[in-house]
């Protein structure tokens, strides 16, 4: 993948969220003109290419802590980027600002991070983007995770279809403990896909932000319950603890 390519379909979804309302700031320093000046670019901090598959990178043999619980078929969980700095403040803009025409250069920048990691992999064959419930979506008017996975996508060639419910409208995730997060999330989606679409694929699923990784692990139960082979994930952020 080029990075010629790369621009050419960030610029195809950055046409289909384009809005006159929101000249580009810089999400880091409010600079104008830029989603991202290059002094705030230069702050970013990557998630290393050589996590654990549980995402957080620390040494380990693909068995982890994080990874106790995980079922049989998911196969990792990816970040672009460290949730911090720049990213931080652009994805609030993003998200609570409005600012949705902020997320196809996001998500370019996501799949800028995971092409050589992907090089690797197999390609998934469908990207999934977690879903908002749906009064919080009409609320919001977009579901940044979808924008964050029409990027991805359009980068990489794969379809990208709501296949997920948000059966019910969680508390939000902030300060709540591990465990009261897996709680808080639990049996939350539902596979909304007609019978057998998903049977025998690897799906991705796109979130903006991963925290603990219980969201993500119960789309990815959802998903595999509905017959998908293998499930891999991506956030655009991961928050680690010494990022709280
Ligand atoms: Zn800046
Ligand atoms: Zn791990």
């Amino acid at each position: 993948m080029s990075a010629g390519s790369l621009l050419t379909g960030a610029r195809k979804v950055a046409g289909r969220f384009e809005d006159a309302l929101f000249p580009p700031t810089c999400g880091g320093c409010g600079k104008r003109g830029t989603w991202l000046c290059s002094r705030c670019q230069k702050q970013l901090q990557a998630m290393p290419a050589t996590v654990c598959r549980c995402g957080v990178p620390h040494r380990s043999d693909g068995q982890c802590a994080n990874t106790a619980g995980w079922p049989a078929g998911l196969i990792e969980m990816r970040a672009g980027f460290r949730f911090s700095g720049p990213i931080r403040q652009s994805i609030h803009y993003f998200k609570y600002g409005g600012e949705y025409a902020r997320g196809p250069v996001l998500g370019a920048m996501l799949a800028e991070q995971v092409v050589d990691h992907w090089r690797l992999l197999p390609m998934p064959d469908l990207i999934v983007p977690i879903p908002l419930f749906s009064r919080r979506q009409r609320q919001r008017g977009y579901n940044q995770s979808e924008i964050l996975a029409l990027a991805v996508g359009e980068t990489f060639d794969v379809a990208v279809t709501n296949s997920l419910t948000r059966q019910f409208d969680t508390p939000p995730q902030v300060g709540l403990d591990a465990s009261s997060r897996r709680q808080n999330v639990d049996g939350v989606f539902k596979c909304n896909a007609p019978a057998g679409e998903l049977e025998d694929l690897h799906v991705l699923l796109v979130d903006d932000v991963i925290t603990t990784g219980s969201t993500m692990l119960s789309a990815a139960r959802a998903v595999l319950d509905a017959g998908a082979l293998e499930v891999s994930c991506l956030a655009l952020a991961r928050q680690l603890s010494r990022d709280r």
